[in-house]
């Protein structure tokens, strides 16, 4: 039950470990209303609603409501020109963090509530958690004073629940460094089970899909939520001619290629025998519709015939069949990304 005086604490909750200790330490304290925050962006590893499922059973382990939110576009062009740089992969870690942060401030705001809870620890990851980082977050993102982490709290200048004398000292901890024993013990202790494993699921972490959203940023500047959705799955090609051939290794990738891709761009693959769907962002030239049929038809079961028919499907739907030459795949390997 919430009292009128009672401060507001609003959570962010990744759905990782951290950000569940955090919030279940300041929500088991009592004193507080503490409300989950999850900003849900479109580089998760795992599907959209296996992720938010996640977090909202997150959130009801904990005992505390929670507040989704989302803008993928805007997510999605924070991550083009961070102003503060990218970690070994395309993460911009801290301009996602003061991204995240601003957002989850307005919303503090207008629940006229008190202070912001996160799940930092003090040295834990290299780009956005060593001391620089932290202090330059919280400057950015205009949140110094207002954020308490609560994990690492003991170690940091005291924040307006300290000053304010909402929260004492011996009540936050002191973790600090890469070492997660500590988070597993306090897991333990809290009764916090079935967490996801510490890599968060970031793709833009990763460097096979690092590799891809580099030659997308090249290519298409002002590339949209489709094009990032593109890169998520099937083998990919960047032709010399500058076409980009995305060809689905299995059944369910191809099932993804005419649910995601068609009616945006244009689709192939082969007639009458089994073979690949493929996707190309552009309307290809003759020239290039020989060069693509011959590596779809590459990937079929007609990779040993003379030659083969292939469908192309524009994105207004109109069709069109060509003959060409299946190829042998070191002709092509070249353009694989
Ligand atoms: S790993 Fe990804 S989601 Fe996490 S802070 Fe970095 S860019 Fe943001």
């Amino acid at each position: 039950m919430f009292e009128p005086k009672q401060k507001i604490a609003l959570a962010l909750l990744s759905g990782g470990l951290d950000s569940r200790l955090a919030s279940k330490l300041i929500a088991d304290l009592g004193r507080f209303l503490v409300v989950g925050y999850h900003f849900h962006h479109p580089f998760s590893g795992a599907p959209a609603q296996e992720r938010i499922r996640a977090v909202k059973k997150a959130a009801r382990d904990i005992g505390i409501p929670l507040i989704i939110d989302s803008d993928y576009d805007a997510f999605i062009e924070m991550t083009k020109t961070p102003a503060h740089g990218r970690g070994k992969g395309a993460n911009p870690c801290r301009d996602c963090r003061i991204f995240v942060l601003r957002r989850a401030k307005r919303i503090l705001s207008s629940m006229n509530g008190h202070f912001l809870i996160s799940g930092e620890v003090l040295g834990q990851r290299p780009m956005s958690q060593v001391k620089n980082s932290l202090n330059l977050i919280e400057k950015q993102a205009e949140v110094r004073g207002v954020l308490l982490r609560p994990l690492s709290g003991k170690l940091l200048p005291p924040t307006l629940p300290e000053t304010e004398g909402w929260i004492a000292r011996d009540e936050l901890l002191d973790f600090v460094g890469r070492n997660r024993k500590r988070q597993f013990a306090l897991a333990e202790k809290l009764g916090i089970k079935d967490y996801p494993t510490p890599a968060g699921g970031c793709l833009l972490t990763e460097k096979a899909y690092s590799a891809r959203y580099y030659d997308l940023l090249k290519d298409a500047p002002d590339f949209g939520e489709i094009d990032m959705e593109s890169l998520k799955f099937g083998r990919h090609f960047r032709l010399e001619s500058g076409i980009k051939l995305i060809v689905a290794r299995d059944e369910a990738e191809c099932n993804l290629i005419l649910e995601r891709l068609s009616g945006t761009f244009w689709i192939a693959t082969t007639v009458d025998i089994p073979g690949p769907f493929a996707a190309l962002d552009r309307e290809p030239t003759e020239q290039e519709i020989m060069l693509v049929g011959g590596i779809v038809a590459g990937y079929s079961k007609a990779r040993e015939f003379a030659e083969i028919a292939i469908e192309l499907t524009s994105p207004d739907g109109a069709k069109v069949r060509k003959t060409v030459i299946p190829l042998d795949k070191r002709d092509f390997v070249k353009f694989m990304l």
